[in-house]
């Protein structure tokens, strides 16, 4: 599987995936996903939940789902983004706080669910680019 973008469209709003630069499937504005960052996201495989969408939000915007095993890249411009993932009524998540800087433009995050007694908590981590999996 090729490596996926997901971006916003920043005219009509609408996020999507491409496979590169190119035009906003819905309205046409040319995108870039030439950005000089990125948040690189991977969701690890799991049981539970596997049919469903992660909802994913960057800064409290709707920024689509990630499937089961999903790896997504987020071209960004420098700057501090909250992650938060959600399914179905499992709201909590550690909310990480990623900043993109000149000298760490480059993260990358795997997304795990850990099963708790009442509700399911979702953890994002940092991880080392050599552990993503290589598509
Ligand atoms: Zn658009």
């Amino acid at each position: 599987m090729a490596k996926r973008y997901r971006v916003k469209c920043p005219v009509c709003g609408e996020v999507i995936n491409l496979p590169g630069s190119g035009p906003c499937t819905k309205c046409g504005t040319p995108i870039s996903v030439d950005q000089p960052c990125s948040i690189e996201l991977y969701r690890m495989g799991n049981m539970m939940g596997a049919a469903t969408g992660f909802g994913l939000y960057v800064n409290e915007v709707p920024y689509g789902a990630i499937a089961n095993r999903e790896s997504l890249i987020l071209p960004l411009p420098y700057g501090s983004y909250k992650l938060h993932v959600v399914c179905g009524m499992n709201r909590k998540c550690n909310d990480p706080v990623v900043n993109l800087t000149p000298e760490d433009p480059h993260v990358c995050m795997k997304v795990h669910m850990k099963m708790g007694f009442i509700q399911n908590t979702f953890l994002l981590e940092r991880v080392d680019p050599s552990t993503m999996p290589q598509n």
